[in-house]
């Protein structure tokens, strides 16, 4: 912020219910301090009931961005007319950005979990993959997975199975795939589908603080050597879930990578400008392990 008095100074913010506990705040205002932006980034706390307001009010102060969170993702898309293919197809908003008046939504979530998948490639491609979880983020997951990995097959593994069943439905309309086995998250058989899977990604909060022992399968043989695993929750980095595929051998990949990336995409849809992804990535590695 270079201006003292804020007389230029951008508003960026995010919207959600609770806000307290992100790390959005301390992501964009690290970022903004490095590249000198004339921006601040606020947290605006909104409960479901003014959302529209909240998006009117976006407009008429001339608020330049939000990121969207929990319970908002899904539902700002009946607000919102103008869609990025990712927030059309998942049907779920994290960034919204207003031009004149002229509001946008965008699923950065997507870019993120493309950005933590692309150095494997060439491994993972055609491949049979296993994603754990049927929430919003698994929506995003999916769409990557389809859009850019051609899977072989898609084992979607879930606590509620018939959640995994409607985003298969969901999916196999949007983007016309079929390859898809769903599974409830306990039974004996998982061990089976995990170590045949190339692929494995936790899309759940099992492992995440303040239930850091909780892991989505305590059984070594789920994993094999050079598996990729991956981890959406980022705190802790280092999860039961990843510490477990480690000692197996696989190559394991955090939720940090994805948080940084997501934010980076939503950072330069706002200002045009890179946001420093690495400086980024060490920060918050400190900031949470604090
Ligand atoms: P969500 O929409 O609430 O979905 C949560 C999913 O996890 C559901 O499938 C739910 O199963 C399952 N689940 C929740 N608690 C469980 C438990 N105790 N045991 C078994 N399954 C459980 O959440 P989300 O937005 O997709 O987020 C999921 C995780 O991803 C969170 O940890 C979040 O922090 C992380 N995330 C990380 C990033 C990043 O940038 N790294 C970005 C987004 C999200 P049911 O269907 O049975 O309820």
């Amino acid at each position: 912020m270079k201006n003292s008095f804020y007389n230029t100074t951008e508003v960026i913010g995010l919207i959600g219910n609770p806000t307290k506990q992100s790390y959005s705040p301390f992501i964009y205002n690290v970022a903004i301090e490095i590249t000198k932006l004339d921006y601040i980034y606020l947290p605006f706390n909104v409960q479901a009931s003014n959302l529209q307001n909240a998006l009117k009010g976006m407009v008429a102060l001339g608020i330049k961005g939000f990121n969207v969170t929990i319970p908002h993702k899904v539902k700002v898309l009946d607000h919102i007319s103008n869609l990025s293919e990712e927030a059309s197809i998942t049907g779920a908003v994290n960034t919204i950005v207003n031009e004149h008046g002229k509001l946008t939504g965008y699923n950065t979530d997507v870019h993120g979990i493309l950005e933590s998948l692309m150095p494997f490639k060439e491994e993972i491609t055609g491949s049979e993959m296993t994603l754990i979880g049927a929430g919003g983020s698994a929506r995003a997951v999916i769409y990557v997975l389809i859009r850019y990995f051609k899977p072989k097959r898609i084992n979607l593994v879930n606590r509620t199975e018939q959640r995994a069943e409607s985003l298969k439905v969901y999916f196999q309309d949007k983007m016309k795939y079929d390859s898809f086995k769903t599974k409830e998250l306990f039974p004996p058989d998982l061990v089976e589908i995990f170590s045949k899977s190339k692929l494995i990604i936790n899309a759940t909060p099992i492992g995440m603080f303040p239930e850091v022992d909780d892991n989505v399968t305590t059984i070594p043989e789920s994993f094999t050597k050079d598996q990729i695993v991956f981890d959406l929750v980022y705190n802790p980095a280092d999860t039961k879930f990843l510490q477990l595929a480690q000692s197996r051998g696989a190559i394991t990949i955090d939720g940090i990578k994805m948080l940084v990336h997501q934010a980076a995409k939503s950072f330069n849809l706002w200002t045009g400008v890179e946001m420093p992804v690495d400086d980024l990535y060490k920060s918050l590695q400190l900031f949470i392990s604090k």
